[in-house]
């Protein structure tokens, strides 16, 4: 209702003062701060989604990264400019196609080595490659909910390193910060605080409709120089146009306040915890099956599993017969050097009456006769 409201409304919420818009963005960003327990030196923006998101806070990374050298990028452009380090375990596609948009490249990420069986970076493989820069600035690429997984960097861990060395600490929590909402599951983003910049997703976990992400900051200075527009009939003040690459911006804000306003603290946490009991139930039900196996421990709402037996070809088989039946749906992923599945849990209308039914889907779908 808050997005059809949106739409009938109209309100470009670009400067401050023109309407209540521009406050009720505001309000919306600290409530979202504290749900994800975001200390209040960060500055928020919603913008399209969470690859919105990462971009903002890459462009504000790399504008940093520069300033330590020398260099206004926002100003003279990259033109001959030295290459900035960028250091990652599992970036998200998204992440990569920032790097790609702010002329950086998506080849610039080094990879630093994984924990064993564990998507996300070694601590002490990170802390040697800082090390090794001599004090020069790096941007580390974090994931609080990897996409395969659900899996999540040590963010108390990386932070420190980030702290010591002079790094700047990305976290892509598009999901994966909602964990926040969990008495449960809080820990997995231990030392979230130390983030230069946080990228987080509306249209996911918070179940308002797509056309929502949301970008926080501690260096808000950094960012607006980046996306400052100036302009006689612009708006000079600290208005939200200057923090996000649109000047005229939708009224994203309202379905999320609305939601936040609505079901609160407790709800959210409930939704929370229902999609995660999901997860850990359906990688259960799976492990008992004659069918399929578990590819990656279940620690938060996504399930990453595999037929026990056949190839790529057999699994994209299994998905079509999957999409075809029509009652759930699956992505299809490659982990661990297997073809795999995925069952992300999101929805507020997903329940555990559905439990049953995703795993008669699964196994009628496995047993079914290979077509043609
Ligand atoms: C979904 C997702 C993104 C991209 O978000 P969009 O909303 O599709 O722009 C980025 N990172 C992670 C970890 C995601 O799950």
């Amino acid at each position: 209702m808050g997005d059809w409201l949106v739409s009938a409304y109209d309100q470009n919420v670009s400067n401050d003062g023109d309407s209540l818009a521009t406050s009720v963005e505001r309000e919306a960003l600290g409530l979202l701060r504290s749900l994800f327990g975001l200390p209040e030196s960060f500055e928020g923006a919603f913008v399209s989604g969470a690859t919105a998101a990462n971009l903002v806070s890459l462009a504000t990374a790399r504008q940093w990264v520069m300033e330590r050298l020398g260099h206004d990028v926002s100003e003279e452009g990259l033109w001959g400019l030295p290459r900035p380090v960028v250091l990652g375990g599992a970036p998200h596609a998204s992440v990569l196609k920032a790097l790609s948009i702010l002329g950086m490249g998506r080849r610039s990420v080094e990879a630093v080595p994984c924990l064993p069986d564990r998507p996300v970076m070694d601590p002490k493989a990170l802390e040697s490659r800082l090390a090794a820069l001599g004090g020069a600035p790096a941007i580390v690429l974090a994931s609080a909910g990897e996409v395969n997984t659900g899996d999540f960097d040590d963010l108390e861990a990386l932070g420190q390193l980030c702290r010591r060395y002079g790094a700047w600490l990305h976290v892509d929590g598009a999901f994966g910060i909602f964990a926040a909402c969990s008495p449960a599951h809080e820990q997995l983003l231990r030392g979230l605080a130390h983030a230069d910049s946080v990228a987080a997703d509306g249209h996911k976990w918070l179940n308002v409709p797509y056309d929502s992400g949301i970008v926080f900051t501690r260096h808000l200075a950094l960012q607006e120089r980046v996306f400052r527009a100036v302009a006689a009939y612009l708006g000079q003040g600290p208005d939200l146009l200057h923090r996000t690459p649109e000047n005229s911006r939708r009224f994203r804000a309202l379905p999320a306040w609305m939601t936040l306003m609505a079901y609160g603290r407790d709800g959210h946490r409930a939704l929370v915890e229902r999609g995660c009991a999901l997860a850990r139930d359906l990688g259960e039900g799976l492990a008992a099956s004659p069918h399929y196996a578990v590819l990656a421990p279940v620690k938060l709402n996504i399930v990453c599993f595999a037929l026990r037996s056949g190839d790529a070809a057999r699994r994209d088989r299994l998905l079509q017969a999957l999409q075809a039946d029509g009652r759930v749906h699956f992505t299809p992923t490659q982990y661990a050097g297997r073809p795999g599945l995925r069952a992300a849990f999101s929805n507020w209308r997903t329940d555990a009456a559905d439990l049953p039914l995703i795993l008669a889907a699964l196994e009628a779908a496995a047993s079914a006769p290979p077509a043609g």
